[in-house]
């Protein structure tokens, strides 16, 4: 029987593999994944250069298909959908935030934000845009191009056009990567505040273990393996 969207899990994976070609063949590259994540959980992946952090993240947030396996997340097999249909449940479900941004350069930041609530028809892209832009503090920089603001400010317009749509899902791959300690650090409560505010489930891709342990539960890939699954808040007392 069909549970309620909201006890279902945000992620389900079931032997996940990802297995791309090179020049050199066939490419193992994420190796029977199994990983369950509660809705509203944070989870810290880490693990070592190459392991296929990013990778694991591209297929929970259906930018990359996995080549054998189950992927379920936010109650939708990713498996019963087309590019469209994949495209439509990011922009309204998911949030993700990189290291390097990825803003539009050409456009401003309050169009940044906009856009995937454009793609979605929403009429009130702009209005949402403008409050979500007050929420990370950027209202006096609505019509600066990405160019014109520092790392830490287009990290926050990311995060604006990440959450905007109110996802229930936030993905960050090594979002502090590129920022020093005290811009990465302001960025990151700011993170972990709109998470908590919102209810959304986090998946944070980090080198830090302290970021990692102000999750919920930390799993660690080694060779597109898990291996290792822990619990941080188990032996808190
Ligand atoms: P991480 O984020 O943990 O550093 P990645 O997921 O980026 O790891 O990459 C895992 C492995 O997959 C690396 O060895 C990388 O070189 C390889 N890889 C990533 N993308 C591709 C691709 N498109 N084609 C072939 N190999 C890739
Ligand atoms: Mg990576």
């Amino acid at each position: 029987m069909d549970q309620p969207l909201k006890q279902r899990p945000a992620i389900e994976l079931e032997g996940v593999h990802v297995t791309l070609p090179s020049r050199a063949g066939a490419v193992a590259i994420l190796r029977g994944i199994d990983l369950t994540v509660s809705s509203g959980e944070a989870m810290a992946v880490v693990g070592p250069s190459g392991s296929g952090k990013s990778t694991l993240l591209m297929v929970i947030g259906g930018l990359e298909r996995a080549t054998s396996g189950q992927v379920t997340v936010v109650g939708t097999d990713f498996g019963a959908l087309d590019e469209d249909g994949l495209a439509r449940l990011r922009a309204g479900k998911i949030g993700i935030v990189f290291q390097s941004f990825h803003l539009v350069p050409t456009m401003t930041a309050i169009e940044n934000v906009a856009l995937p609530m454009e793609f979605l028809g929403q009429d009130d892209a702009f209005a949402v845009a403008k409050e979500a832009l007050s929420e990370v503090g950027l209202s006096h920089r609505e019509d600066h191009f990405p160019g014109q603001l520092s790392g830490g400010e287009q990290q926050r317009v990311a995060i604006a056009r990440a959450l905007s749509t109110k996802p229930s899902l936030i993905l960050a791959d090594e979002p502090t990567g590129n920022l020093d300690q005290a811009t990465g650090a302001a960025v990151m409560d700011l993170l972990f505040e709109l998470k908590e505010r919102t209810g959304a489930t986090l998946l944070l891709i980090t080198h830090d273990s302290d970021l990692a342990t102000r999750c919920d539960r930390i799993v660690s890939l080694a060779d597109g393996r898990i291996v290792a699954n822990s619990d941080t808040k188990a032996d808190a007392s």
